[in-house]
């Protein structure tokens, strides 16, 4: 096990939904820590630019539509093997398919609007965190 940072995006469903606080409560209660964290309402010019990697699918125009409907929260998560246990506290991207007790499973309805993001390697958490965050701004 290694301390790990990793990016979370907290999505505009979730904000809508006013569950802002029950989602970090997750992280918390597992052994996440917050070390930076702000809102944001994203243009489209930085949700294409975070999502750059899936241009050429399929879902990629409503996912940036999704993604710039409203306000999100950007947050980096820190904890022994963050990236990981991030992603299992998420869950599967359809919600469907999450496990039970997961983010998505309790708090979303469908595959595109998820209620959040995690960074899925170490590469793209190191990529995505300095997309929103610099150095002076990570806390711990
Ligand atoms: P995220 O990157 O948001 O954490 P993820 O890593 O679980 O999600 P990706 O494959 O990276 O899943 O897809 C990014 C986002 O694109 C998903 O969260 C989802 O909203 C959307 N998406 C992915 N696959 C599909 C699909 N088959 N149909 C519709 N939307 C999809
Ligand atoms: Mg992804």
């Amino acid at each position: 096990m290694s301390i790990q940072k990793t990016l979370s995006i907290i999505k505009p469903d979730a904000v809508r939904k006013n569950i802002i606080g029950q989602i970090l409560s997750k992280f918390e209660s597992n052994g996440l820590k917050v070390a930076a964290m702000k809102m944001k309402h994203l243009t489209q010019a930085e949700a294409e630019g975070f999502y750059a990697e899936h241009k050429e699918r399929g879902f990629f125009g409503d996912l940036v539509r999704f993604m710039i409907s409203g306000p999100v929260v950007v947050l980096v998560l820190a904890g022994n093997d963050a990236i990981l246990k991030n992603r299992e506290l998420m869950g599967a991207t359809d919600p469907k398919k999450a496990e039970p007790g997961t983010i998505r499973r309790e708090f979303a309805e469908s595959i595109d609007e998820n209620a959040v993001h995690g960074s899925d390697s170490s590469q793209s958490a190191e990529r995505e965190i300095a997309f929103f965050f610099n150095a002076a701004e990570l806390v711990n």
